[in-house]
């Protein structure tokens, strides 16, 4: 018996060498798992989904097989989520978290050589999956100051004699700023093809971009809705991009308890409403109070989060934090956020106990009493 041979050498490296290229020169996307008792440091909603409404999901997943698959085409939830857009469910998909459509999205419209506009800092997963799925990412820069996206410089960016895709967070992660739906049309109008990210949405009035050509928008229940453990995201666009996107997407993607949570959610949409009205104001007082610190520089934010740069160093001040009970966001190794710490909108206890912690660190108790007291 003879012995075939596969290939002329063994794979090398442990089979790493096997890896694509593309994939090899990346990093992964991780987060070093730190704790404290107050913990501001990914976005999530402030407040837990009510106890009642999880015995509501329960008791509906207690009436369902569970071996039996989800709805092939979870017409339930889109449905749901359609009518509060006033579209139709062909308009809408539903994914594992936003995130999963992010990558399905991509995996459609990113074309080996496509110029892919990012404007920087933002989101790091859109640069690592463009680079995965072979684009050319072409990175503009958010205004340090008023952090606001860049729409001109995209525009000229984008522009060219093939299409690029651009890539738009509104409000951005981690800087705060956001895309007027003018400019947003604008955009759409230069003929750039928009991957709009509404992750946080929800915490400014964005004018809800309707499905048009060329335009695809992901939404999530991580943030205003406050579901984040059981991922669930949405993607809108129009029925011709999602029957292509459709084809990328794994089949049964999301698993009832989610399907049946994000249900619940929608039937108690009032409930999201108050939450981030309560949010929006804490966010008032928590970049008021921040901004009244010395040597504090704070991104100007439209989301349920706050940047800011300290004079000293971030990574001490970061510690620090950890240290009296308060889990921040270091985000002082991104690109042009050197010295600056993101911190998300908690409860108000919680949001109270940050900003006395930091205002002792930076030597600065009165202000943020004097600041904190009634704003
Ligand atoms: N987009 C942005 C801008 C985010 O910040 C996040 C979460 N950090 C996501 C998408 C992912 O959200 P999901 O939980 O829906 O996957």
């Amino acid at each position: 018996m003879t012995t075939k041979s596969i290939g002329s050498e063994p794979i090398a490296n442990n089979g790493v060498d096997f890896v694509r290229k593309a994939i090899r020169a990346i990093s992964a996307y991780t987060l070093e798992p730190r704790i404290a008792p107050d913990k501001l440091d990914q976005n999530e909603g402030a407040l837990d989904f009510p106890d009642a409404l999880k015995r509501e999901v329960v008791t509906r997943i207690m009436r369902r097989r569970w071996n039996v698959y989800p709805d092939f085409e979870a017409v339930e939830l889109r449905d749901a989520i359609a009518r509060r857009g006033g579209i139709a469910r062909e308009n809408v998909l539903v994914g594992n978290g936003s995130n999963e459509l992010l990558m399905v999205a991509m995996a459609t419209l990113v074309a080996p050589g496509r110029r892919v506009v990012v404007p920087t800092p933002t989101f790091p997963l859109y640069e690592k999956l463009a680079t995965i799925f072979g684009g050319e990412v072409v990175p503009v820069d958010v205004d340090p100051h008023s952090g606001a996206l860049p729409v001109e410089a995209m525009i000229g960016a984008a522009s060219g004699p093939d299409p690029a895709l651009v890539v738009a967070c509104s409000p951005n992660n981690p800087t705060g700023g956001v895309l007027s739906l003018g400019d947003l049309d604008a955009l759409l109008g230069s003929g750039a093809f928009v991957l709009l990210d509404r992750a946080y949405g929800e915490f400014w009035d964005d004018g809800s971009p309707r499905p048009v050509d060329r335009l695809v928008t992901l939404s999530t229940f991580s943030k205003a809705w406050g579901l984040a453990s059981l991922r669930i995201g949405w993607l809108e666009s129009t029925p011709e991009l999602c029957s292509e996107m459709r084809k990328v997407k794994l089949p049964y993607n999301l698993n009832v308890f989610s399907l049946e949570a994000a249900l619940v959610a929608i039937e108690n949409e009032a409930l999201m409403r108050a939450r981030v009205a309560d949010t929006i104001r804490e966010r008032a007082k928590v970049a008021a109070a921040l901004a009244a610190l010395p040597g504090v520089e704070v991104f100007p934010t439209q989301s349920n989060f706050v940047a800011f740069r300290v004079e000293g160093s971030a990574d001490a001040l970061f510690e620090q934090l950890i240290a009296r009970g308060t889990l921040v966001r270091n985000i002082s190794r991104y690109l042009r956020l050197e010295r600056c710490l993101r911190v998300s909108i908690g409860e108000p206890a919680e949001n109270d106990r940050f900003l006395a912690s930091i205002a002792a660190l930076l030597g600065a108790e009165s202000a943020v009493q004097s600041k904190g007291e009634g704003a």
